[in-house]
């Protein structure tokens, strides 16, 4: 097993990846799940999704708990971290997975509500799970220490002009938040980090409208191709894992080089 960061206990270590059921989300909780984590999978409303998913892990020999809670909302979040914590005792690994983007359109069209929701769904959430669990890690509150894994976007450092500058400017405050909460917790056991994919083949680009936008972008990418969502999931989970023990406050750019 690739065991983690410090924790006592003598239990396999637990990760909860939030918007798991699908896409990045879920490759990540099936990798953790085969280095013999326990696995939480959070995730909104698509509870077929999440099912079949729930299967596949436990057919890896671990166990995994799904839990249905929007992590925009404070009350939501707070209930998943102490059903986590009645469930588990303590929380090894964060990834802050979840995230939405809305149609491609030009800034001056996007309204403020949706400016809002962006924000909420993107970062807000990214906040309330980052402080849940640092409130469970931290050696601060008594924690045994644990890592935490944003996932973030190129398009913080893109802009994403012409399609969906909220979604930028989400990821671009996601980034600040990690490395600042990196620098605040960081001789409290917890380690910060954030990966930033590129073009990844899930459903995501459907909510812009543009289902086939990899496809139609990847002749742009150094690397010629799309990334799958298992390459990013890839960086996530060293990112949690052991194997990165010196490494806080930093970014892995799953981007094919664009
Ligand atoms: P996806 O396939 O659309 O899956 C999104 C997941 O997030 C779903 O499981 C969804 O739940 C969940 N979710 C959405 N809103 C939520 C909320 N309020 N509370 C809880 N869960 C919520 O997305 P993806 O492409 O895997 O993207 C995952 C992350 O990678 C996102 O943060 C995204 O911004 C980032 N990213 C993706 C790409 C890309 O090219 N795909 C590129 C850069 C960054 P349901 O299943 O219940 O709907």
């Amino acid at each position: 097993m690739q065991q983690h960061t410090p924790n006592s206990n003598l239990a396999a270590p637990v990760v909860l990846i939030t918007g798991g059921g699908r896409g990045i989300g879920a490759a990540s909780a099936k990798r953790f799940a085969k280095a013999g984590y326990q696995v939480v999978v959070n995730y909104l409303s698509n509870h077929q999704a999440a099912q079949a998913l729930k299967q596949e892990i436990e057919a890896l020999g671990t166990s995994c708990m799904t839990v249905a809670a929007d992590v925009s909302n404070e009350q939501q979040v707070s209930n998943m971290f102490a059903e986590i914590k009645q469930q588990f005792g303590a929380l090894d690994v964060l990834v802050n997975n979840a995230g939405i983007l809305e149609t491609q359109s030009r800034m001056d069209d996007i309204s403020v509500e949706r400016f809002e929701r962006i924000l909420r769904t993107n970062v807000i959430s990214c906040f309330l799970c980052a402080k849940a669990a640092v409130k469970q890690m931290s050696t601060r509150y008594g924690g045994n220490g644990g890592a935490i894994v944003n996932v973030s976007s190129g398009a913080a450092k893109s802009g994403s002009p012409n399609e969906y500058v909220d979604y930028a400017a989400s990821k671009g405050a996601m980034d600040s938040l990690t490395r600042g909460l990196a620098l605040e917790v960081a001789n409290e056991g917890v380690r910060v980090n954030g990966v930033r994919p590129g073009l990844i083949y899930t459903e995501m680009h459907a909510s812009g409208g543009e289902p086939l936008r990899v496809q139609r972008l990847q002749s742009k990418i150094p690397l010629q191709r799309g990334g799958e969502a298992e390459e990013v999931a890839e960086a996530i989970f060293w990112l949690a894992s052991n194997q990165s023990s010196f490494v806080t406050g930093t970014f892995i750019d799953t981007t094919g080089g664009l």
